[in-house]
Parts: C-alpha cells; structure tokens; sequence
C-alpha cells in the first residue's frame, strides 16, 4: 500500500519508485503458477496533473509452471506494463468511474500488490509453453511426445463421417 498524500506531488511533479511487492501465485487453466522473482521489484511512475494522479507500472518476471501441452515445467518471460488515473477530489461515495476512479487506489492509497498482480495475470500469453514446438501429450498413450516416441498412430477422424457417428451415439443413448 502506497499513501499518495504521502508523497506530497505538487502538480506537473513526478516522482518514481522502485518498489518490491510480496510472492504472486497465479491460477491459470486450473494450474498453478509462481511469479519469479519471488518479490518482484516494479517501477511505479506517478505524475499529478491538475486533475488527477496518473500511475504507471512497469516490471519483468518469469511465469513459472506447468506447460498446457506437456505438463512439464515451463518458464515465460513476461513484460509487464500498466496505466491508471486516479481523480482527484472524487466525493467517497461516488458510484465508480472507470474515466475517473482506479480500482487499485481507495482513499488515495495505492495497492500496488493488487495492481501488479491483475497487470501480471493480463501479461500472460494465451498458451503458457514449455517451448514453442512442444510436443504435447499422445492423445492415445499419454506419453510425453518431446521425450520419446511412443508409436502410437494418430488417426484424424474423416469429418465425413461425423453425422453417422452423432446418429449412432443418439440411438446408444436412446433419445
Ligand atoms: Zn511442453
Ligand atoms: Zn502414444
């Protein structure tokens, strides 16, 4: 938690903080993920204008666990990067503005915490891999495929049949 009042920003100031937030786990797919490092140092850049705080996050972790394709550890390199504005002069119970409020400071105090760990959470690529190329899992054995080759043919259903296939498994289950 940072006291914006505290720092004391006459407008058009800026000051930058190099601040380190606790451990960041992760629940991503079901799995879960650590932050490295574990107290991960961001640049928080804040500037006042005459009508509000502007803030600016920035820090690079690493993701750490397990692959979506293999299931064997997996790292990402994760540049992380976040904008807000906080009003000011903001009634405390006005309805919340997303023009106007940051979901992050309340009262004007900061939760730095909180902010680096949705600003990590979006930063997340949409597949988290063990490597570009990664194998996978054999649909068929389960064998990890990066290791060894297991054998198994993989037959790609023909796309023809699949109207068949709905039928017969609509009459197996009697409706
Ligand atoms: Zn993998
Ligand atoms: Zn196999």
């Amino acid at each position: 938690m940072i006291d914006l009042r505290a720092l004391d920003l006459a407008p058009g100031g800026e000051t930058r903080l190099r601040v380190r937030v606790p451990p960041i786990e992760l629940r991503l797919g079901g799995q879960d993920y650590r932050v490295e490092p574990p107290e991960p140092e961001l640049e928080v850049r804040l500037t006042r204008s005459l009508s509000g705080v502007h803030l600016a996050l920035r820090t690079e972790v690493d993701l750490v666990g397990p692959c979506w394709r293999c299931l064997e550890g997996a790292r990402v390199h994760l540049v992380v990067e976040g904008d807000e504005f906080a009003a000011e002069g903001r009634p405390a119970d006005a309805p919340f503005d997303e023009d106007l409020d940051s979901a992050y400071v309340e009262s004007q105090t900061l939760d730095l915490a909180g902010w680096a760990r949705d600003a990590i959470a979006e930063a997340v690529p949409a597949t988290v891999l063990c490597r570009e190329d990664c194998a996978g899992l054999c649909p068929t054995c389960g064998a990890n495929r990066n290791e060894a080759d297991c054998g198994c043919i993989v037959v790609d259903t023909d796309p023809r049949w699949d109207p068949l296939r709905e039928l017969s498994e609509r009459l197996a289950r009697g409706d």
